[in-house]
């Protein structure tokens, strides 16, 4: 960068007053912003040097000491550029003043000056998710399960603190605690996580040797889980408190139990209802008769057989379905007939087939008749 005056940068007389710097300056900054100036290393150039002389001719202080030594009275020259490195606060709303609207669309629409940011230190732990396998029985009668969850929890050694026994943390003197520091070029301000304390706003100088100074450790944490009656696929139980560990004292997350049920070999769950199908002997469905049909509950249930039941006809055994999550009540299980068609006849049986196909007459042969497929269960 030309070794320039920084009253002939800004293009104003030596004994110019304060608001005549700004105006200049701010001036020069719309001129040669970088975000309208992309790829133009002079037009950066310029927005750099008119920065640089800003914050020293705005500074009463420094422009004190400007006049007196020149450049090598603010330290400036030396660092060059770079010199304007990180600055924990350097508030630029006065310098936008009006012209807030203009620049708010340089810094992506707000936010990007004045504001306070993400801080750093305490904060709210991370909810955690743990998907739980269960059995339909279980679903339906509830159950305690064990879980173990693998979590972060405060380090014991060091109170969470990270810092070694008997030691503090000190708050980091870079971003005065924020965990955030303002990265400044004129009115091209930025907020990026502090470079010394990585956003914790805090140094340790002494390391928890147990945590490596994170103040957590990873431990697994066993857990008596209640799952209610009734909880079917992707019911989601919230366990408060038992998310991982909150950062420097900060509140735990939640937990979050998702429970995923298994497969049942015999029950189809529809809601709150159960559906079974039965298989009978095909006599019982012409004479009628009395079926034993299992249940969720694990008691069978007798049922009575109609005579003249038919193949896909739907019996209902009342509140011996699945139970309604937190309410009152159960659903219905619902039992749909299937008559066994026997195969393999002995002699004597297929000549009595024969007698009782002549007894009903050839009705029951050629008396095909068509109707629609019963819509399954639901
Ligand atoms: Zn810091
Ligand atoms: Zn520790």
């Amino acid at each position: 960068m030309a070794d320039r005056d920084y009253y002939e940068v800004l293009g104003v007389s030596r004994d110019a007053q304060a608001d005549e710097i700004k105006k200049a300056y701010r001036k020069l900054a719309i001129q040669y912003h970088p975000d309208k100036n992309r790829g133009n290393p002079e037009a950066e150039e310029k927005f750099k040097e008119a920065t640089e002389a800003y914050e020293v001719l705005s500074d009463a202080q420094k422009r004190q000491a400007y006049d007196r030594f020149g450049k090598a009275g603010v330290g400036a020259g030396a660092a060059g550029p770079g010199g304007f490195g990180y600055k924990a606060y350097t508030d630029f709303s006065d310098i936008f003043g009006d012209l807030g609207d203009v620049f708010s669309e340089f810094f992506g629409g707000g936010g990007g000056f004045g504001g306070g940011g993400r801080r750093g230190g305490v904060s709210r732990g991370a909810d955690l998710r743990y998907n739980l396998e269960i059995s339909l029985e279980d679903a339906a009668l509830g159950k305690e399960v064990k879980i173990e969850i693998p979590r972060q929890e405060a380090c014991d050694e060091c109170g969470g603190s990270g810092a070694r026994k008997g030691t503090q943390p000190t708050t980091c003197d870079t971003c005065g605690g924020v965990g955030q520091v303002r990265r400044t070029q004129g009115f091209f301000s930025i907020s990026t996580t502090c470079p010394r304390c990585q956003g914790r706003g805090s140094i340790i100088a002494d390391a928890c040797p147990s945590c490596h100074g994170d103040g957590v450790l990873e431990k697994r944490r066993t857990l008596n889980l209640k799952i209610p009656p009734g909880v079917e696929s992707g019911s989601r139980l919230k366990v408060t408190g038992e998310g991982e560990s909150g950062r420097q004292g900060g509140p735990r997350g939640d937990l979050y139990v998702v429970t995923h049920l298994r497969r049942h070999n015999l029950f189809e769950r529809q809601g709150n209802d159960l559906v079974l199908q039965v298989n009978i002997p095909i006599t019982t469905g012409i004479l009628g008769g009395e079926v034993e049909v299992p249940t969720i509950e694990g008691k069978k249930a007798k049922m009575k057989i109609p005579a003249g039941t038919e193949s896909g006809q739907i019996f209902r055994l009342k509140g011996k379905g699945m139970p309604y999550m937190g309410g009152y009540g159960k659903g219905d299980q619902h039992v749909v007939i299937n008559l066994k068609t026997p195969r393999n006849l002995s002699k004597r049986a297929r000549d009595l087939v024969k007698e009782l196909e002549r007894e009903l007459g050839t009705d029951s042969r050629n008396g095909s008749d068509y109707s629609r497929v019963k819509a399954g269960f639901h």
